[in-house]
């Protein structure tokens, strides 16, 4: 293997440990049916043991300095594709997945913007597992009335089961970064039916638009207040309820109430 110069702009932190490498397969859901997505191959070391136990892998890496050492793994696993570009302009679609499962030690820089990025391609996903830093993946998973829980946590759960598998210390990783981190798997769930689901997020992000407001001031503008008195009524909420008080389930009611009106 080349020697590598660690990129911290590309979140580049990587793990060499076989037995974690292994669990995060585990934890994945991979085998030998399975394509895999893996988002940031870096120096090809989870690439590896994804493409000894899927049927197939595709991984993006950004940094063409790590090629050398990919190309070697390409030659080795004739069930590996590698782009050597920015993930996050690529068409998914191009890929035509089907029931394939993401698994991927994610670039910390661009978490937020990788999940929806997946989110809007869940139909080709039976399963996303992602490597986060641990206090974004307590957002994810958090529940009403706690401090983590926001607009993250309602959007991803509206869609998903979100679990954390395991968390992973920082001193797993070379370089260590500065704080833990978790593996979250997300697998969807057909709970609820949501229609537009681009209005919903626009009302979970202006529902929560001052965290310290009541639902009402904060929904206000969007819609008739009386209208939204009437909804916390029917869904058993204080009129002066706060949206962190508002459980996942009762947003979609909420949204549906309002958006008939
Ligand atoms: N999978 C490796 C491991 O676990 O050791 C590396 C993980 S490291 C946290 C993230 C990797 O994503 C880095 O190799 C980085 O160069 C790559 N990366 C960063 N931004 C990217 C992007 N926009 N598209 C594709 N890869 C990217």
């Amino acid at each position: 293997m080349e020697k590598i110069n660690y990129k911290k702009s590309l979140g580049q932190n990587f793990l060499y440990d076989t037995n974690l490498l292994n669990a995060i397969a585990s934890d994945g859901l991979v085998d030998k049916n399975c394509t895999v997505l893996e988002i940031g191959a870096g120096a090809g070391t989870l690439t590896k043991v994804l493409c000894e136990r899927a049927k197939k892998v595709v991984s993006f890496e950004i940094d063409l300095s790590l090629k050398p050492t990919l190309d070697e793994l390409k030659n080795t696993y004739e069930n590996l594709t590698i782009y050597y570009q920015d993930f996050m302009d690529f068409d998914l679609n191009t890929l035509k997945f089907k029931d394939a499962r993401v698994v991927a030690n994610i670039p910390y820089y661009i978490t937020t913007p990788i999940i929806f990025k997946l989110v809007e391609s869940k139909e080709m996903f039976k399963s996303i597992l992602v490597l986060i830093q641990k206090e974004v993946a307590e957002r994810f998973c958090a529940k009403p009335q706690t401090k983590d829980y926001g607009i993250t946590s309602v959007i991803l759960q509206s869609l998903f089961n979100v679990k954390i598998t395991r968390i992973v210390k920082k001193e797993c990783f070379t370089p260590s970064p500065k704080v833990d981190s978790a593996l979250v798997l997300l697998t969807p769930h057909q709970k609820y039916e949501i229609d537009n689901f681009e209005a919903f997020k626009k009302f979970v992000h202006t529902a929560f638009s001052m965290r310290r407001k009541t639902l009402i001031n904060n929904l206000k503008n969007d819609f008739d207040k009386q209208k939204i008195i009437d909804g916390l009524k029917i869904f058993n909420f204080k009129e002066n309820a706060r949206p962190e008080e508002i459980d996942v389930k009762n947003f979609i009611n909420l949204f549906k109430f309002l958006k008939n009106a």
